[in-house]
């Protein structure tokens, strides 16, 4: 029996702390939510990203009455055309893979004020200022940390945080084209950068894109420092240089929001749970952009955690929501996923920095011949819809 006033105290302010501490309502659990005023959470205007979410988070977001309202700042993906730097093409469609869709692209603000006003009437669900300073009793049995990359709670517990810069910023912005997106999510491997466009619906219903483009910090910090115009044009010949056919695909692309950019790394901690906390989120692991895949894989995180806690309640009442046993059980089973995930995308990212022309053409025609393998597609996609 618990002598705390809580069971979990949630700490962080993103998506992931957000989205753990109403499933954990949800199922029950007296939470206690730590996190930052809006003022205070370091972001230098609205964020302007829009996200890809896979079948399992949006089946989470389903769950806890999220998507509903969500689904209304959300655009389906029915095809995904990736063009590496030579002939490689691969394609996908939601038809082929027999799904209604193959990701859904949300609004990043949207999705964050809708999980914050549903916590607003969350009953068991208590909101509480961000822990005064890192390593700060809290009175609760589980302490799940959901920080963000820069976690002062995990440092604290000294666990580091292995990370390897990538060297590039990812610049992300909206867009309007100049011809309908026909939801086709594009993406081209232009070495060194990587270039992707996401179809949205805002402003403009059927041609509009959210825009993410992993380029070399120096190249980011020039773009960054362009005009609108300039950087319209520098995105446009990007595009052109990128694919012959873009002219007639996609348009001309002008630009609808402001421009931000983020440091890109691969990072993980060295563990992710010890007796009274635990990590999720980019806390525990960040990841490459290229693939979409960040919030998703912490999305994961609250699902898994939620049911092991929910399964322990049930099957082995005796234990806290804090105990270290059921802490591990949720690191191992997160273990796997997140590993393979951070381990294609940052597979893909190097074979295609590399520019020497042997290697170029040789995951050209891998790109090729994957793109006729059917099974093995059909496999990399329910990875990739299943974070
Ligand atoms: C350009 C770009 C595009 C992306 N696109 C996608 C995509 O399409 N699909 C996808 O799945 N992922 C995507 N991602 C990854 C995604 O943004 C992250 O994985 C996700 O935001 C992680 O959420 P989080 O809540 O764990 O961390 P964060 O979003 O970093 O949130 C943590 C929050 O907690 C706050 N905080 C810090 N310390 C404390 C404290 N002590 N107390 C309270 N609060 C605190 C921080 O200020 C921050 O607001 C993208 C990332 C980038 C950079």
């Amino acid at each position: 029996m618990s002598t705390k006033s809580f069971d979990v105290c949630v700490s962080g302010s993103g998506a992931v702390a957000r989205t753990l501490a109403l499933a954990l309502a949800a199922d029950g659990w007296r939470v206690a939510w730590a996190h930052l005023a809006p003022g205070e959470q370091g972001a230098n205007g609205p964020d302007i990203r829009t996200y890809a979410l896979n079948a399992r988070s949006v089946a989470l977001l389903d769950r806890l009455r999220i998507w509903p309202q969500l689904r209304a700042h959300a655009t389906p993906v029915q095809e995904m055309q990736i063009r590496g730097d030579g002939r490689g093409h691969l394609a996908f469609t939601a038809w082929q893979q027999c799904v209604p869709e193959l990701a859904w692209i949300v609004d990043a603000q949207a999705l964050e004020r809708l999980l914050g006003e549903a916590l607003r009437f969350a009953p068991r669900v208590q909101s509480v200022p961000a822990l005064s300073h890192a390593g700060a009793d809290v009175d609760a049995d589980l302490l799940a940390i959901c920080e963000g990359k820069l976690s002062a709670s995990r440092a604290a517990l000294g666990v580091e945080f292995q990370r390897s810069d990538y060297g590039h910023w990812g610049v992300a912005a909206r867009l309007k084209a100049s011809r309908p997106h026909q939801g086709v999510a594009r993406q081209w491997f232009r070495s060194p950068d990587v270039l992707a466009l996401l179809p949205f619906h805002d402003p403009d219903p059927v041609a509009s894109y959210g825009l993410v483009w992993s380029l070399p910090k120096a190249r980011a910090e020039q773009m960054l420092a362009l005009s609108p115009e300039q950087f319209e044009a520098a995105l446009n010949q990007a595009v052109a240089d990128a694919d012959p056919d873009a002219a007639t695909v996609v348009g001309d692309l002008a630009l609808a929001s402001s421009v931000a950019a983020w440091p890109l790394a691969l990072a993980r901690a060295e563990r992710w749970s010890g007796p009274g906390w635990v990590l999720l989120g980019d806390a525990a692991h960040q990841v490459h952009p290229l693939s979409g895949q960040g919030l998703n894989l912490g999305l994961a995180d609250v699902d898994t955690l939620a049911l092991v806690l929910a399964q322990s309640r049930s099957a082995e009442p005796w234990r806290l929501a804090g105990d270290e046993r059921l802490m591990r059980r949720y690191a191992r089973r997160r273990e796997w996923p997140t590993r393979a995930m951070s381990g294609v995308t940052d597979g893909l990212l190097h074979l295609f920095a590399d520019e020497r022309a042997p290697l170029r053409e040789l995951r050209n025609t891998g790109m090729a011949l994957l793109d006729q393998m059917s099974p093995v597609k059909r496999w990399l996609v329910g990875r990739a819809l299943d974070a």
